[in-house]
């Protein structure tokens, strides 16, 4: 028999990245990501929205996916999009899927790095654990019977990222309408399903990984020379305070509250819009 062909190194290019977004956020949020990381990985970036808007059309292109999702925080239409995310994952034959809020910063080379060490022969499922243990629920059964499970899932504002292995796999229950059915059988928001479908459908396990970041947690505690290693941040409004990355500068926090343009400058300082070094 021929010789296999060896397959390839991973390059940032096999990797399908999903943002998540709404109308309401397009300009709070998302040009904020077209400024700042979405502008190093314009190739595998799909934005996913609710409406058309002129000016995000402008930006990303084909890039721009307008769903037919409700625009509201209800968990039929979170997971919708997350289902249309899936789908486009499928249909584009890359070779990760990984998913975004409108409110993270992806560190491209951080991720690439992570999912490069991950086993690419074996199903994998990779993220921050959303709890400190597996979720409990029951699980519908046939004639009015329920089976008690658990699973581990990660967060889906820290983001997560699964291998095209898996994710076929997954297509009896996260394809076309099916992942919206999903996630109202055990009533659980789009992220809890996910992990429903990987460990109790498939036998998978979540892999968990610290370098995903929501605003969940106190994200002031990453240090300066850890911020550059991390594949994911966030920031938002935690119990009552703004949550946000530390970082000195190069921007003050009233011109750059969320603290994504600093670190886009630290990360790629030959950004035009970042203060350049004097020459001299
Ligand atoms: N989102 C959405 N539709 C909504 C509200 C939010 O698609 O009606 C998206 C939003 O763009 C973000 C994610 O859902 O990507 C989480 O929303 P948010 O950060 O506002 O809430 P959180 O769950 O983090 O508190
Ligand atoms: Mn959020």
């Amino acid at each position: 028999r021929a010789p296999r062909p060896k397959a390839r190194g991973l390059l940032l290019q096999d990797v399908f990245i999903a943002v998540k977004t709404t109308r309401a956020f397009h300009r709070s949020r998302l040009d904020l990501l077209l400024d700042t990381w979405v502008s190093r990985t314009k190739q595998q970036t799909f934005v996913f929205t609710d409406s058309w808007d002129r000016g995000l059309q402008e930006r990303l292109g084909s890039h721009l996916v307008v769903t037919n999702c409700s625009a509201e925080h209800s968990h039929p239409a979170l997971s919708c999009k997350t289902a249309a995310e899936f789908d486009a994952f499928l249909a584009s034959r890359l070779r990760w899927f990984c998913h975004v809020d409108d409110d993270n910063y992806v560190n491209p080379r951080a991720l690439l790095q992570l999912l490069k060490a991950l086993p690419q022969g074996r199903d994998v499922y990779v993220g921050k654990p959303s709890l400190n243990r597996p979720i409990h629920t029951s699980e519908p059964r046939p004639h009015n019977r329920t089976r008690l499970v658990q699973f581990w899932f990660a967060t889906g504002g820290a983001g997560f990222c699964i291998n095209r292995k898996l994710a076929l796999k997954m297509a009896p229950w996260a394809s076309g309408p099916r992942f919206v059915d999903t996630s109202a059988l055990i009533r659980l928001p789009d992220d809890c399903t996910v992990g429903y479908i990987v460990e109790c459908k498939l036998g998978g396990r979540l892999q968990p990984s610290p370098l995903f970041h929501s605003h969940l947690e106190t994200l002031q505690l990453l240090g300066a020379a850890q911020l550059l290693e991390q594949v994911t941040l966030s920031y938002g409004v935690f119990e009552g305070k703004l949550n946000v990355i530390r970082l000195p500068g190069p921007f003050s926090p009233e011109e750059d509250p969320s603290r994504f343009r600093s670190l886009h400058c630290l990360l790629y300082p030959d950004t035009p819009w970042c203060p350049q070094l004097a020459a001299r």
